[in-house]
């Protein structure tokens, strides 16, 4: 590892749990964030200043000024600029050392396979059901670990999903369906604090760097539900649904 990398890296190569070769498996690490939003800002940010070696951002939207409020990656210059452009010149100025590729795409079953294949690990903060159970499936049949959160006025949730362990729930066995359209609040229409957006991000990353490592307690099989308003984190045992129709071989 050349000097300036190491130097880089320092504070969390004296990490017991990282060491050297905890860093090089996270440059040789290929990550990919779906959505360069609230969630998406923050855990890019961090997964890049890491040393995450590639990281592949999906996004089809243009920044707005409305996105500016928890948006983090983007400045009053990005507005009217492609997400994935913006984002990818903030990640390079911040650590010039990895590589990003950009999929400036919508996900849909056309194009998928192909994105999520060429990853290890996909983060999911998209804003929109049908893209979370998309995604879900896929990562199932694709096996790769799913880090996914969502946020709504003060609060938020989190897990790993790993359907395609047995034992090990998948997205859908937690939520069963995409809900009719118009039926569940949304951030646009009932709002969101930035800095939710920011705490569930950043907790995005951790989960991310952890399964690269493979080191801690991984949040698969629980979901941590976070409550801004109260300052409370509530962890949430979760089962594997013995009807679901994506991960479990009998249903
Ligand atoms: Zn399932």
């Amino acid at each position: 590892m050349q000097f300036t990398t190491k130097n880089r890296y320092a504070r969390q190569i004296i990490l017991p749990q990282i060491g050297e070769v905890g860093q090089k498996k996270l440059i040789e690490a290929k990550i990919l964030v779906i959505g360069a939003g609230g969630l998406g800002s923050p855990a890019l940010l961090y997964l890049a200043a890491a040393g995450i070696g590639t990281i592949g951002i999906v996004d089809f939207d243009v920044v707005e000024l409305s996105n500016l409020q928890r948006q983090v990656l983007f400045e009053i210059s990005d507005l009217k600029h492609p997400k994935v452009e913006a984002a990818a010149a903030a990640l390079a100025d911040l650590n010039p050392e990895i590589n990003i590729i950009t999929h400036q795409l919508k996900l849909d079953d056309s194009n998928i396979d192909e994105v999520i294949s060429g990853y290890d690990i996909v983060l999911d903060g998209s804003d929109n059901y049908t893209t979370r159970f998309l995604v879900n499936d896929k990562c199932i049949e694709h096996k790769k670990p799913l880090v996914s959160a969502a946020i709504l006025a003060f609060s938020g949730q989190i897990s790993v999903f790993k359907g395609y362990n047995p034992n090990q729930p998948c997205y859908r066995c937690v939520y069963a369906d995409i809900p009719p359209e118009g039926t569940m609040p949304s951030c646009s229409t009932n709002g969101i604090l930035g800095s939710i957006a920011g705490t569930m991000g950043t907790l995005m990353a951790t989960e991310a760097v952890k399964e690269v490592l493979q080191i801690g307690e991984s949040l698969s099989g629980y979901l941590l539900v976070y409550d801004g308003l109260k300052q409370e984190f509530r962890k949430v045992k979760l089962h594997k649904d013995e009807g679901c129709i994506t991960c479990h071989p009998a249903a």
